[in-house]
């Protein structure tokens, strides 16, 4: 069900439910753990009954408001895996019978290295499906994802998918996507191919968190994402029909034919969404602590407030105003403005994201191959010319 908040804005159906606070991993780019937040340090590290029961009681009153009938939590950290699976059975239980009759949908990212085939069949028996951090193969991926002790976390990972995809389907059938953080020094081609070659038909590139006051690690400037975005888009597109599934050139093309994306890199409204930490605090999103000030602070949490308040006291609806560069930009359409904590300068958030050229170049690029390929009878057809026009050269 579509609800609208107040305002005409689209109604918050989906928290991002932080159930533990610590990770087994130690990722240089982390934005929880080494871009200037330290807000972890000082929550529980596990959530506890009292948080997820006071939870509960906030999703069905949300959902009663707004007329929902569903709503999605989508079970986060840190390490969500850490949180164990009797407490991680205890949360799921709680939360499903608390909120009924809201239909849950509960999804969990993992950086999967505590997988076992018991999680899988917890997955299962609650109709879970989740994610994984992945980045790549083990020699450029390990530069970043290391283990607490220093060491590359990227063979063991490999290994445990083998092993799990070895033991039976559920592995396959349960995983999502992959999300994997972009490297610039890396062929974005080549990473794509690798993915494919590996059995991964499903993944999403991240862009690495970052501003105009706190640049992403070993920044060297865009262009390097611009190459890396354009060669992994040549080659996802030369595969046709037996092309991955990768969101973000699949949501940007959409852009093109009308459909706005929901995807927060893309622009998507931040009030459809809030996080949930361990302590029950509320936040935007977390990846917008990294723009510290009253973004990195706890105002709002559940003991006190309901879910929906953080898009007036954060004034969302204004910070997310795309600048007027964005707004004159012929490819809004299918970049939206990037990601808003990529937006900030230190004051706002009034810019184009750092990713701009970047996103600008790829939507060149998209729009060019839509135009070789569809065939001119469309381009020309009076039925299809609403959303063809802005196509049309
Ligand atoms: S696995 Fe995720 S939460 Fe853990 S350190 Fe890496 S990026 Fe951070
Ligand atoms: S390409 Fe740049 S200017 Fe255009 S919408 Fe995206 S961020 Fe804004």
């Amino acid at each position: 069900m579509n609800a609208m908040a107040r305002g005409g804005s689209p109604a918050l159906d989906w928290i991002v439910l932080k159930v533990a606070q610590r990770c087994n991993l130690n990722c240089t780019y982390c934005y929880v753990y080494n871009r200037g937040d330290d807000s972890w340090k000082s929550r529980p590290a596990l959530i506890s009954d009292v948080v997820v029961a006071k939870l509960a009681e906030r999703i069905v009153a949300h959902c009663a408001q707004y007329g929902l009938d569903a709503f999605v939590v989508e079970l986060h950290g840190g390490e969500p895996l850490l949180l164990g699976k009797k407490r991680m059975q205890r949360l799921i239980d709680m939360l499903r019978q608390r909120c009924a009759p809201v239909r849950l949908r509960l999804i969990l990212q993992t950086n999967g290295l505590l997988l076992d085939p018991e999680w899988l069949e917890l997955f299962d028996r609650n109709g879970i499906s989740f994610g994984i951090s992945l980045d790549g193969p083990p020699e450029v991926a390990d530069r970043f994802r290391i283990m607490r002790n220093g060491q590359g976390s990227t063979q063991k990972l490999l290994d445990k998918i083998r092993a799990l995809r070895a033991a039976g389907p559920d592995f396959n059938r349960l995983m999502g996507s992959i999300l994997c953080v972009v490297n610039p020094d890396l062929d974005g081609g080549k990473l794509v191919h690798w993915f494919v070659d590996n059995g991964f038909d499903a993944f999403e590139f991240l862009l690495p968190d970052g501003n105009y006051v706190n640049y992403p690690q070993g920044w060297r400037g865009v262009e390097p994402y611009r190459r890396f975005l354009l060669e992994a888009f040549e080659a996802w597109y030369a595969m046709g029909s037996a092309a991955p599934q990768i969101r973000l050139f699949e949501m940007m093309m959409m852009g093109f034919m009308g459909i706005k994306s929901p995807l927060d890199a893309l622009g998507g409204d931040l009030r459809r969404l809030c996080v949930v930490e361990s302590d029950g605090s509320i936040g935007v999103s977390d990846v917008v602590r990294i723009c510290r000030g009253e973004y990195a602070n706890d105002k709002l949490d559940i003991f006190q407030h309901p879910l929906d308040l953080h898009a007036s006291v954060y004034r969302l609806a204004q910070i997310q105003q795309p600048c007027a560069q964005c707004q004159a930009c012929p490819h809004f359409a299918s970049c939206g403005g990037g990601y808003l904590p990529h937006r900030f300068d230190g004051a706002g958030f009034d810019h184009p994201s750092i990713y701009c050229h970047a996103l600008y170049a790829l939507s060149e690029r998209m729009l060019s191959v839509i135009r070789r390929d569809l065939p001119p009878t469309l381009l020309s057809d009076p039925t299809t010319s609403l959303w063809t026009a802005s196509l049309a050269e």
